[in-house]
């Protein structure tokens, strides 16, 4: 019998003594959050390895729904009573009016803890110190549809890095994420969404996406721009968030209706669901 290999080896490998400690920690933080009450964990083992991953199903005895390069999903079986909205969440419904796409389909809108704490590994496009805002401060499932803010990390988010009120942070942090969920479910005039299947394509394996951000970024700020508070929180997140995240300012006088054209021919596949093809057709 071989040893099977300890580390999938498409991941650069973290130390044993590494893994072990982040298992340490994360099962230190995950039972302190009153056994499992949060239906979702997005917590940070580094660059995943196999043994991590092995192990801490074993240790939390969870599913563990994906092992990408960076973030890990764990996810409980408990159901938590949801907070299901559609069209009547306010914040979803500006998105879409914003947008001018209708949504009818359910979108679920939860609260949970977050890990915002755990380091973030550096990355393609993410330097030392950068944070995302997905994974981090809030999530678009699109499986799911539904929408995870991480409320303690925008707390701590709001105590350290910047000086705006975490009321303000979560409502801009919720429009990225709706502006996503909308790009998805958001149905145009002849009543078509984005196929599940092309919108998880969309970018390729980049990840963060650039076009991802830059769309999500894009309806949030003509969501935001009128008003004065949220506007600026979303210009002091982008100082502190990695590439992706800042693309969308060279798209800022170009007109919705132009955005929305493009998204839409992307959506359809007339166009190819990549950054660069989004630019040249932008500007
Ligand atoms: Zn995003």
């Amino acid at each position: 019998m071989t040893d099977a290999p300890l580390y999938d080896t498409e991941l650069p490998s973290i130390s044993d003594r590494d893994a072990k400690e982040k298992i340490d920690r994360l099962t230190d933080i995950i039972k302190l959050r009153t056994a499992f009450e949060e239906e979702l964990f997005n917590v940070y083992v580094g660059r995943g390895s196999v043994a991590v991953c092995d192990q801490l199903q074993q240790q939390l005895e969870i599913g563990i729904e994906k092992l990408t390069n960076i973030p890990v999903v764990l996810k409980t079986n408990r159901q938590r009573p949801g907070t299901t909205f559609g069209a009547t969440h306010p914040t979803i419904a500006k998105i879409a009016e914003v947008m001018r796409f209708v949504i009818e389909d359910e979108i679920r809108v939860d609260e949970v803890p977050g890990f915002q704490h755990l380091r973030q590994p550096e990355g393609e496009y993410r330097e030392p110190g950068m944070l995302d805002i997905d994974e981090v401060l809030g999530s678009y499932f699109p499986e799911d549809q539904r929408i995870v803010l991480y409320v303690d990390a925008i707390k701590d988010y709001a105590g350290q890095k910047i000086k705006v009120s975490s009321d303000i942070i979560t409502e801009v942090v919720l429009r990225h994420e709706a502006a996503h969920a909308v790009i998805h479910l958001g149905k145009d005039a002849d009543g078509n969404i984005f196929k599940l299947h092309d919108y998880l394509r969309l970018d390729g394996r980049e990840k963060p996406g650039r076009l991802h951000e830059t769309l999500a970024q894009l309806f949030c700020f003509h969501s935001v721009n009128e008003d004065a508070e949220l506007s600026d929180c979303l210009h002091v997140l982008c100082k502190y968030a990695p590439a992706p995240y800042v693309l969308w300012d060279d798209f800022r006088n170009v007109s919705l209706e132009r955005i929305r054209d493009i998204l839409i021919d992307i959506r359809r596949n007339r166009l190819h669901g990549d950054y660069e093809t989004f630019a040249r057709n932008a500007l």
